[in-house]
């Protein structure tokens, strides 16, 4: 496990959490750069819609901006 925003491993300084009841939504947090990804587990999904989920699990996305967390978003200039 590693941050992809700034590739850090230490571990120490990864964490994650679920939303209740949803097993399927996953936040995962760097304390080294203070960003967090969400992870969608589409194995669980009958059907999956990335941006659909994405909405469904916005109060994920607040939980994580009022511990202090950065969205990382994939930046689509970068290769
Ligand atoms: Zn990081």
């Amino acid at each position: 496990m590693s941050c992809s925003v700034c590739d850090n491993k230490e571990q120490k300084f990864l964490k994650y959490f679920y939303g209740e009841g949803e097993e399927s939504y996953r936040i995962d947090l760097c304390d080294k750069c203070h960003h967090y990804i969400k992870t969608i587990d589409v194995r669980d999904l009958e059907e999956s819609d990335s941006s659909l989920e994405d909405l469904a699990t916005l109060h994920l996305d607040v939980v994580a901006a009022q511990k202090g967390y950065e969205r990382s978003v994939p930046n689509p200039w970068a290769a």
